[in-house]
């Protein structure tokens, strides 16, 4: 059946633990053993599917159980029985019957997307407009609280052609970060540089430090303050000459007119599990592009199921020109999800040209790492 008329019957939950290769530290919270991600499956009554992934992180978005309860408790009833057509309607009900859970609604209209784009047989990106990229850069970010360990991942991500790393700081003493940073600049001089604190330093002396990260001329500097402080975020833009990029200040529009109104950025991380969804990250994207601001393709702690919705998103998004960081499935988790590997080729994403999202989940996985089985 090829109607996108046609009605969802099918609205089913994995609750998963992937298990990850290494710790890593920010300014918010650690990561270590496994990190939790819900996945939904769409079934329309003709038999196809659609696909989607809810990537939490509790200090950051919400919790997994958040996430799962959002989708299985409040937002089902939206869903089932409604049609395959309705996408736009469907989440807009989605975005009043519950508050937050914005990894939840990401979930949704990913899993709405691909299984229109399965039955209309056209990728997610068309479905969006169109493609404006086939390939995004690809940074890793370091956030290993051993440094060595996190010198070999270069090596790794180098000889794969990886240009771009972002180092994760604000986790430990100013030392730290400043031995890391020299230790880049003269080892790993061509690597394009980023920094990202993660809201992890102190207001008192957040300037101070900014600007000793300032001096060694990263591409930009991400969120040093905690979400809420506007003010010091456009105290601190002031200080530096370099670009400052706001994240977990800016979820999804709502955020981006007061980051707008406040000056408190050069450029926003655009997540769809901040935002709530592919069409809400465009949004912020275009509200951004629109008043002379970069946008940056950011992640959470995400399997290869988000990253192609990310992907995609991106590829008909052209106001994001500084890449993305869907490293995850390739470098972080023991074993990705997708039932092929997400694709990375040359230190770039490749965007799928297949059917809807282009790659499915491996049933078999989704059984062996579920925590509701
Ligand atoms: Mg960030």
């Amino acid at each position: 059946m090829t109607d996108l008329h046609q009605k969802i019957t099918g609205f089913d939950l994995w609750h998963l633990s992937l298990p990850v290769v290494s710790r890593r530290d920010h300014g918010i919270g650690t990561v270590e053993g496994a990190c939790e991600i819900v996945v939904l499956r769409l079934t329309a009554e003709g038999g196809a599917t659609g696909w989607g992934e809810a990537a939490p992180w509790s200090v950051f978005t919400g919790s997994p159980e958040a996430a799962l309860a959002a989708l299985d408790r409040y937002i089902r009833p939206h869903v089932v029985g409604h049609r395959v057509s309705d996408t736009a309607a469907i989440m807009a009900r989605a975005q009043t019957c519950v508050a937050h859970c914005t990894e939840a609604k990401a979930a949704l209209e990913t899993a709405l997307l691909d299984l229109a784009g399965r039955i209309a047989n056209l990728p997610v990106w068309a479905l969006l407009g169109g493609k404006a990229r086939n390939t995004i850069p690809l940074s890793v970010s370091l956030a290993n609280p051993d440094w060595d360990a996190d010198r070999a991942l270069i090596g790794r991500i180098t000889d794969d052609g990886v240009g771009i790393v972002k180092l994760k700081a604000g986790f430990a003493d100013h030392a730290f970060d400043i031995m890391r940073l020299e230790a880049l600049a003269r080892d790993f001089p061509d690597l394009d540089l980023r920094v990202d604190f993660n809201q992890g330093l102190d207001p008192f002396d957040a300037i101070r430090r900014v600007r000793d990260v300032a001096a060694f001329k990263p591409t930009f500097i991400e969120q040093p303050v905690r979400a809420h402080h506007h003010a010091l975020m456009a105290d601190i833009r002031a200080a530096i000459d370099v670009p400052l990029l706001a994240d977990e200040s800016v979820f999804g529009p709502e955020d981006m007119v007061r980051a707008l109104r406040e000056g408190i950025a050069d450029g926003v991380s655009v997540k769809i599990m901040k935002s709530g969804g592919l069409q809400r990250a465009r949004s912020v994207a275009q509200m951004a592009g629109a008043a002379g601001l970069s946008a940056y393709g950011g992640d959470m702690f995400e399997a290869g199921l988000a990253h192609l919705a990310g992907a995609h998103m991106i590829a008909a998004t052209p106001e994001i020109t500084l890449g993305c960081e869907f490293y995850q499935a390739k470098y972080y988790l023991a074993e990705d999800i997708l039932e092929s590997p997400f694709p990375c080729a040359g230190g770039h994403v490749q965007v799928p040209d297949g059917p809807g999202l282009g790659i499915r989940p491996d049933p078999a996985r989704l059984k062996h790492y579920a925590r509701n089985a």
